[in-house]
């Protein structure tokens, strides 16, 4: 055990209360656990802000000045309050909590840094819980550092003592019990090629600099760090995956392949199809296993691939599966591939949550029997009680969804791995891609069904409602039909929902009955009257569908010309593109009508803008990353890569790219990671992957 290693309550200055918060507020176990939870900001000491330069709403900022008596406050909640003065004006400081400490402590007369967050109360500016700071003369003896580091800390963590100034005494006293003993990670010729600071110095600077030149340097090293272990992680893996296993040796094309071709097959390939099929094939025959990711966009003709590639491993004797987030688009997945395969006595079932327990035993026989050839269906598919008779191929559709964990369960359903594609609608972007799917090789269709008409999309205020309306009866009148959906957005659900009722209101009022029949669909319905409304509007007697996002995925209706999204400055991008890719599937030109309210923040116009101009789902995934960040993109939530405690994707994109490559680089002459100076690296992936902190899983 090394010292980082140590328990934090080994610390000085944290008692079990203390590492009790810092356990459940931060995650910090261990004294190395305590020094990666680094600074978000450094507040510069030589840089003081005077009384006149502050606002409502500013920045931390540091001032220095004079301190009057704290004194107690009538009101509701007890507290305390104090002027600071400095040459230019006065504001109030106020406290809540530990108001006897703070009384006794204040020295009148003394000078003092106060740093905080100014906020304005009645048009008062004032600091609520400042950081206090002595300014004695007797200083010379240690000078203080000149920047302040500043650390996350929360509500909980503040009542235990521990603000961010609680925590910087915390990171001095790892300091003095670490002196010297914090272990590199990365490989000597790593650091010195890329002129890195040594672990301990880039910990010693990140949270003590002394100056600018310091903080970058060691924020830069620590971004180093965090970007090469996680590429190290995935591609480690894909190298292990191709050393190790054994794939299913499909080498030849049968009967179900070319009976589909030859008379199933209602149109040509694209050439993108042809080729993504091509690169596929060649993996399913190569003797290793495939992990393969297919990327393409709405409408792509994805599912077509899949199926191609089941026909490939059923000729090969092998069953196959097809997972997908959603039982709405499991069934219509199940009910494409039922329609496409029609008289080709190709055994097909669809094994879903709602499936009832008498139909789901003889699924399970007749899937344990070899019956069943391909099987459908959503994550009930991974269930243990799941056996396959000899699994070959699976497709996971709309991977990000699931996660890595869910993706390697499957592996574990037949003897030799089955080959794996996962196919994503949602475009990634590169710098994404790379990382996420850093694992997997990758195979994309950028090429669209010939004679598609590109989708027309506008934005539309309040203001043009009516005018809105008057469009879709005509549309209508037409003979066409159209969605109106709703965000629903986890936290308001409750609000979200009230505004779809609202909406669907005023909605009947201007298409009433009987000319006009309008379905609804919400998360919140019992699962048959969902589907009598979904059922309703697919047989086309429903003009209008009224719905939250549950129609994102897996709803096929060709003859729907119309996409309106309400609140569309509420949706992530590609959850629009997803969208509007539900029209333009029949012959007819389509529209996608983005309403929002009439103002709209620069970020907002801007992303709508994207929507308007571009109907290529890469251009504004690649949009949607650098307007909103990772944190905003559907599913990434449980990627992992949202742990990154420095590094930011989009930011600092040139060292995605470059500690990838120097990760591949290493892993091209050492892919066992044997070498004894590499020897870190494997202990960092052994810890991490074998040793599960089961105190840490509450
Ligand atoms: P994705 O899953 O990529 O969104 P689908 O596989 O659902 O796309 O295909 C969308 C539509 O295009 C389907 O109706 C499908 O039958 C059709 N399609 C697929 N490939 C072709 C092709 N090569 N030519 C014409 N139509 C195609
Ligand atoms: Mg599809």
């Amino acid at each position: 055990m090394s010292v980082t290693d140590m328990d934090i309550t080994m610390l000085k200055g944290v008692g079990p209360n203390k590492a009790t918060q810092l356990q459940r507020e931060l995650g910090i176990y261990t004294v190395g656990d305590l020094l990666m939870h680094f600074p978000y900001r450094y507040l510069d000491r030589t840089h003081v802000s005077t009384v006149d330069q502050l606002y409502d709403d500013s920045n931390l900022v540091v001032l220095r000045g004079h301190i009057s008596r704290p004194m107690p406050q009538t009101g509701r909640v007890p507290r305390l309050s104090a002027n600071f003065t400095d040459a230019t004006g006065t504001i109030e400081l106020v406290w809540f909590k530990g108001l006897r400490w703070i009384q006794d402590s204040i020295k009148v007369g003394h000078e003092y840094l106060v740093m905080g967050k100014p906020s304005s109360f009645n048009g008062q500016i004032s600091i609520i819980h400042p950081d206090l700071e002595l300014l004695t003369s007797e200083q010379g003896s240690h000078t203080p550092l000149p920047f302040i580091p500043v650390y996350n800390s929360t509500e909980k963590l503040k009542n235990a003592g521990l603000s961010s100034k609680g925590l910087a005494r915390l990171m001095e006293n790892a300091f003095r019990l670490l002196e010297g003993h914090i272990e590199e990670v990365l490989p000597a010729d790593i650091v010195a090629t890329h002129h890195l600071p040594s672990r301990y110095d880039a910990m010693r600077m990140i949270h003590f600099p002394r100056n600018h030149q310091e903080i970058a340097v060691s924020t830069q090293r620590m971004k180093f760090e965090e970007l090469f272990l996680l590429h190290l992680d995935y591609q480690y893996a894909k190298y292990e995956r191709q050393r190790k296993s054994n794939g299913l040796v499909f080498g030849t094309i049968g009967e179900h392949f070319n009976r589909f071709y030859a008379e199933k097959l209602p149109f040509e390939l694209t050439n993108a199809q042809k080729r993504v099929v091509k690169e596929i094939r060649n993996d399913m025959r190569s003797g290793k296993q495939m992990n393969r990711l297919l990327q393409g966009d709405v409408g792509s003709g994805k599912t077509l691939v899949a199926l191609l590639c089941m026909l490939i491993a059923l000729d090969n004797g092998c069953q196959s599966c097809l997972m997908a987030p959603t039982e709405i688009l499991a069934t219509q997945h199940y009910n494409t591939l039922c329609r496409m395969t029609e008289g080709l006595d190709i055994h097909i079932e669809l094994l879903t949550g709602s499936v009832k327990a008498a139909a789901k035993k003889i699924i399970k026989a007749r899937l344990e029997s070899g019956d069943i050839d391909l099987l459908v269906g959503t994550h009930a598919l991974i269930e243990d009680s799941v056996q396959f008779h000899n699994l070959g191929f699976v497709v996971i559709d709309e991977q990000h969804r699931f996660g890595v964990a869910q993706r390697s369960k499957l592996w574990t359903k037949s003897q030799v791995p089955p080959h794996i594609l996962v196919m994503t609608a949602t475009p990634i972007p590169r710098t994404l891609a790379m990382t996420l799917y850093g694992d997997l090789e990758c195979s994309v269709i950028d090429e669209l069904p010939p004679g598609r008409k590109p989708i027309q999309t506008t934005h539309a205020t309040e203001a043009q409602r009516l005018a809105v309306y008057g469009f879709l009866r005509k549309q209508i009148a037409l003979g066409r039909q159209v969605y109106v959906v709703y965000p629903l957005i986890q936290e308001s659900e409750k609000m979200d929902l009230v505004d779809l009722m609202n909406g669907y209101d005023a909605i009947s009022n201007y298409f009433p009955l009987p000319q006009y029949q309008i379905s609804i669909v919400h998360g919140k319905m019992p699962p048959d009257v969902k589907a009598y409304e979904m059922d309703r509007f697919k047989r086309g007697e429903a003009q209008i569908m009224v719905s939250t996002t549950v129609i994102e995925v897996g709803v096929d209706v060709p003859n729907a010309t119309v996409m309106m999204v309400e609140n569309a400055e509420r949706f992530g991008l590609s959850q629009l593109h997803q969208l509007r890719g539900r029209v333009g599937r029949g012959g007819s030109q389509s529209y996608c009508i983005l309403m929002t309210k009439d103002h709209l923040s620069a970020t907002a116009k801007e992303r709508i803008q994207t929507m308007v101009d571009s109907n290529d789902g890469f251009r504004i995934a690649e949009a949607d990353l650098k307007l909103r960040g990772p944190g905003d993109i559907q599913g990434l939530q449980q990627s992992g890569i949202l742990d990154l405690r420095l590094a930011d994707i989009v930011d600092d994109e040139p060292l995605v790219r470059s500690t990838r490559e120097a990760v591949q680089a290493l892993l091209d002459t050492d892919p066992t990671l044997a070498l004894p100076e590499h020897y870190c690296l494997l202990l960092y992936l052994r810890n991490k992957r074998n040793g599960i902190n089961w105190s840490r899983i509450s």
